[in-house]
């Protein structure tokens, strides 16, 4: 479940993403006050089966039932985990568009949030996760080697230049060649987004994250590819 709002007097709509229909958004009859049915299955954060048809003219579908997926929902019972969670919900509604095929996002999300729910919120999780969807969305960031010369990223190298356009880095060397709008940091956190985004997302609690550079890196690519600002980022950064 992505999001959802109240419609009328007792129906939800709520836009999710699916494993097999993409991201869809569909009307929810009664869902406030259909307990049996609905009650707490199309909420956020939660993993649902879902029963639905599509309407001859409609644009929504009509959700008739829904069933939850794990008989433990994940609990995100503090305010770190809840700013992470939503963050990773705005950024997969921001990275999917309706009718398009999702799997790859779908599982990166449904994995991310599990992960969420068995460890502390942690700036590893985040990056791991920012660079995973973007790659499910086609936006592959290499942060592991120069765009240019191939020279790898490495902690003891000073720092490298994260270039929106070109979706990776440049070396201090091959700086001269990049726009200006490039971000300048450590190239031991350029290394260090270049394993997380390699390593299993149940892995990247435990890795080194990418430091605050990172986040910038990361923040100036979305706005490049994004047409709005995502509201559950100064949350998050709040929080971490
Ligand atoms: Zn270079």
């Amino acid at each position: 479940m992505l999001r959802a709002r109240d419609y009328a007097d007792a129906d939800r709509i709520v836009t999710l993403l699916t494993r097999d229909f993409g991201k869809l958004s569909g009307i929810a009859k009664g869902a406030k006050a259909s307990r049996r049915r609905f009650e707490r299955k199309l909420e956020p954060f939660t993993h649902a089966i879902l029963y639905f048809r599509r309407r001859p003219n409609g644009h929504l579908v009509f959700i008739t039932r829904a069933e939850r997926i794990d008989e433990a929902p994940p609990e995100f019972d503090d305010l770190g985990k809840i700013a992470l969670g939503s963050y990773m919900l705005e950024l997969t509604d921001a990275l999917t568009t309706e009718e398009a095929e999702a799997v790859d996002a779908y599982e990166v999300l449904a994995n991310g949030l599990a992960v969420l729910a068995r460890n502390p919120t942690s700036q590893a999780l985040r990056h791991a996760f920012e660079l995973k969807i973007l790659q499910a969305a086609g936006f592959g960031l290499d942060f592991g080697c120069c765009r240019s010369c191939r020279k790898l990223a490495e902690g003891d190298t000073g720092f490298v230049y994260f270039v929106p356009s070109r979706g990776g880095i440049v070396c201090a060397g091959c700086r001269a060649q990049a726009a200006e709008s490039a971000v300048r940091m450590l190239a031991a956190n350029a290394a260090a987004l270049a394993l997380l985004s390699q390593t299993p997302l149940a892995d990247s609690p435990k890795l080194p994250h990418g430091g605050a550079d990172s986040s910038t890196a990361t923040a100036r690519f979305l706005a490049t590819i994004l047409d709005r600002k995502l509201r559950s980022v100064d949350f998050l950064n709040s929080m971490l």
